[in-house]
């Protein structure tokens, strides 16, 4: 019976908007997704061993992305969760800018990724 067991069961969770930049396939101007997919073995309705996660960034429009790895997950986020705090009005454009020049390693991600 097909669906008892799944070994491929994908959860997304979204982290929030990271790099900014024309999207390489659709080519609009996005701040791109950043997504983690933990893959479990599923018995029945039920979820069990998480046993893959993948990173990605991916486009909010079109779905293009590409496979990040886990550092560049991590240092993403921490942009993320600038952005948001940017965009809820909890830090200033200035602080904005000076956490972001002390993670440099960002904007080198930036030209690798999009
Ligand atoms: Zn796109």
């Amino acid at each position: 019976m097909p669906g008892i067991i799944d070994f491929n069961h994908k959860k997304k969770q979204k982290h929030g908007n990271c790099l900014t930049g024309p999207c390489s396939h659709c080519r609009r101007e996005i701040q791109y997704d950043l997504n983690e997919y933990v893959t479990f073995i599923k018995i029945f309705k039920m979820l069990f061993f998480p046993h893959n996660v993948t990173y990605r960034s991916e486009c909010p429009i079109c779905g293009f992305g590409n496979d990040i790895s886990e550092k560049q997950f991590k240092d993403l986020k921490f942009l993320a969760e600038l952005n948001s705090a940017l965009k809820n009005g909890e830090i200033s454009a200035k602080q904005y800018d000076q956490y972001r020049a002390k993670n440099d390693c960002i904007d080198k991600f930036a030209k690798v990724i999009t």
